[in-house]
């Protein structure tokens, strides 16, 4: 049987986001953003690893006790998200058969039945998949000056999320045969070998804090599902 390895990227720093420390490392509900995370992938019995990839420059993530099963910390994290996820592939020691379910850090409110819906869509999966959101809203180009240039049709159109899921032997290579700043997900690497990964429907709630204002609707979702 192949493993099932959570990886989740969390060498960022944030920089949208605006704050002093990383996104991950705010206070959430009485815990730093990133355990929430960690939390909802070390209760997924199928999941073995949980394996978090942080900046060898990080001064935060041992001032906090995470005290959680599964965990593994590696200091490896690159210069891109990209970079950050190949390294992690590298220290791993895993074999090339065994899946590796990468995920962001940010995504908080991510839930234990929706990364069992994308484990049970990918069982016997040749190439592996991601959960995504179909576009739910009417979609617009903008031009330079920020008018409307066209209505692009939503049919056919997704939000990929993560977790995203492949071999570890196909995403090492995949990563290794792109530049890290032409992606911005480990599936386009994957397409990028002539291979398509399956889409699994995720939700709206695992969706990525990405600006302050975020972190309120993030709290709600938490605090509703009764995580403190
Ligand atoms: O910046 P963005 O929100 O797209 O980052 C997505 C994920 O990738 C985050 O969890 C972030 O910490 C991680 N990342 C990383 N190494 C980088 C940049 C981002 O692990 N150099």
């Amino acid at each position: 049987m192949p493993g099932m390895i959570a990886l989740v990227p969390a060498a960022g720093s944030g920089s949208r986001f605006g704050a002093p420390s990383p996104k991950q490392y705010l206070q959430l509900n009485g815990q730093p953003l990133m355990r929430h995370t960690l939390a909802t992938l070390a209760a997924v019995p199928a999941i073995e690893r949980v394996v978090v990839v942080i900046s060898p420059q990080d001064e935060w993530f041992d001032g906090f006790d995470w005290a959680l099963p599964k965990l593994e910390v590696l200091r490896v994290g690159g210069a891109s998200r990209a970079q950050s996820v190949a390294n992690g592939l590298a220290e791993l020691a895993c074999g090339d058969d065994d899946w590796v379910l990468v995920h962001d850090a940010a995504r908080c409110c991510l839930s234990v039945a929706a990364v069992e819906r994308l484990i049970a869509a990918l069982a016997g999966h040749p190439v592996g998949g991601l959960l995504a959101l179909p576009v739910p809203d009417t979609v617009k180009r903008a031009d330079a000056e920020g008018h409307v240039a066209a209505t692009v049709p939503r049919k056919g159109l997704w939000l990929a999320q993560t977790p995203q899921m492949f071999r570890a032997g196909l995403l090492a290579r995949a990563l290794a045969a792109v530049a890290a700043e032409d992606i911005t997900d480990e599936a386009s690497a994957v397409e990028r070998q002539g291979l398509r990964p399956l889409l699994v429907e995720g939700d709206a709630q695992n969706f990525k804090v990405t600006y302050p204002r975020d972190l309120a609707l993030a709290k709600a979702i938490l605090a509703a599902r009764g995580e403190r």
